[in-house]
């Protein structure tokens, strides 16, 4: 039998930063949450050849301190929390230090800084790919951080050959998800660009900051999807299930649930756009059962279409948890079937309502 050896500091690196960024959309989504968590009012997010060769977020947020260059790419090494008992009440995207130590690993990588009282001098850092700092050099800079990610998984060849195989589906995934962050980010703007081999720049989108949900929406998907929505504002309060100990004194259960969502009663061939977007506290995320019961309720009223959704759950931060899966894109929800059942009665409230103020001649 072969001998039990552990496995060399450098291959457990890499291992793990491959669950960590698991494909294009993680490398965007973690590095566009560290710019929202470092308080940017400005965010431009630029493709080359869709990802493939590189991928840049640059903002106007907090940049680092110099203290912290030797520190921010090693693995675990964060300044967003300090105990465990801090991811309860967390309110950053993210937490465990791991985003740009899996980058050194997987990709030729550096970031350029400036704190507002450095700006127009910055500082470029570039890092072993153990994440240590090898060497700063200064820039040119305005005030904000610039994180450059080229030639993603060059580490890792079979997944970096996926990726050119995959790659417009990925940029399509990405997209997506980057429309659902500038919807939901009304404190900042936020751009998109994509620049082809030997191509010029092209603009995918341009939100501007201090705008509402509702303007985001009609800069990202057009004005025309507009009318076909109607504005959701669903509250209750989670009942505990028969199995649980009552709610403690310290979590509070009301839920609030804002939005928009395609109008059911909206004619026929006047199609909404058809995306879904889901939120927790403003955080984007997948919430596969409470896009289903929002997809059986609008069926009910109109079996033709799909509904535009776009909701974000006011949930207190007890009740859910986000270390599930090293990704962060899953969410636990602790009372779920609660939860779930309010959407359900609130949203066919909200649906009876819409579908007594239309006039009969547009209900067909
Ligand atoms: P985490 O976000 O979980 O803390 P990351 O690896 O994503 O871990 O980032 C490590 C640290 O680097 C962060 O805690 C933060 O202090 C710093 N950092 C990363 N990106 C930025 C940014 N855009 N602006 C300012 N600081 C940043
Ligand atoms: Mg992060």
């Amino acid at each position: 039998m072969a001998t039990i050896k552990a496995l060399e500091g450098r291959t457990v690196h890499q291992i793990q930063s491959g669950q960590v960024i698991v494909d294009l959309c993680s490398v965007v989504k973690e590095l566009v949450e560290n710019s929202l968590d470092a308080g940017a009012t400005s965010i431009d997010i630029r493709f080359k050849n869709n990802g493939l060769d590189s991928i840049e977020v640059q903002d106007n947020g907090s940049g680092i301190v110099s203290e912290n260059y030797q520190t921010i790419a090693l693995k675990h090494y964060t300044s967003k929390l300090s105990s465990y008992d801090d991811l309860s009440s967390l309110q950053t995207f993210g937490f465990r230090g791991e985003a740009l130590s899996s980058l050194c690993a997987l990709s030729k990588f550096h970031v350029t800084t400036a704190r507002a009282d450095e700006a127009p001098k910055g500082t470029r850092l570039d890092f072993e790919v153990s994440g240590q700092l090898k060497s700063t050099q200064v820039v040119a800079s305005q005030k904000g951080t610039t994180v450059a990610v080229e030639d993603l998984f060059v580490s890792l060849p079979v997944r970096r050959r996926e990726l050119e195989k995959n790659i417009k589906r990925e940029y399509g995934k990405v997209l997506g998800i980057l429309q659902a962050c500038a919807c939901i980010s009304t404190q900042a703007r936020i751009s998109v660009s994509n620049v082809m081999a030997k191509g010029k720049r092209a603009v995918i989108f341009a939100t501007k900051s201090n705008q509402t949900t509702r303007e985001n929406i009609a800069t990202v998907f057009g004005t025309k999807a507009l009318p076909a929505l109607v504005a959701m504002n669903l509250s209750f309060e989670l009942q505990p299930t028969k199995t649980q100990e009552p709610a403690s004194n310290s979590e509070n259960k009301q839920v609030q649930v804002i939005g928009h969502v395609s109008r059911p009663t909206f004619g026929e061939g006047r199609q909404a756009p058809d995306r879904q977007m889901f939120f927790v506290n403003s955080r984007p995320c997948g919430l596969p059962q409470v896009a289903k019961i929002f997809n059986e309720v609008y069926k009910a009223y109109n079996a033709s279409q799909s509904p535009f959704i776009f909701a974000n759950l006011s949930l207190d931060t007890n009740a859910y948890d986000v270390n599930v899966s090293p990704d962060k894109r899953t969410i636990l929800l602790h009372d779920q079937t609660s939860l779930l059942e309010s959407i359900r009665v609130s949203l066919t409230a909200l649906f009876e309502k819409q579908d007594q103020t239309v006039p009969q001649s547009q209900k067909s």
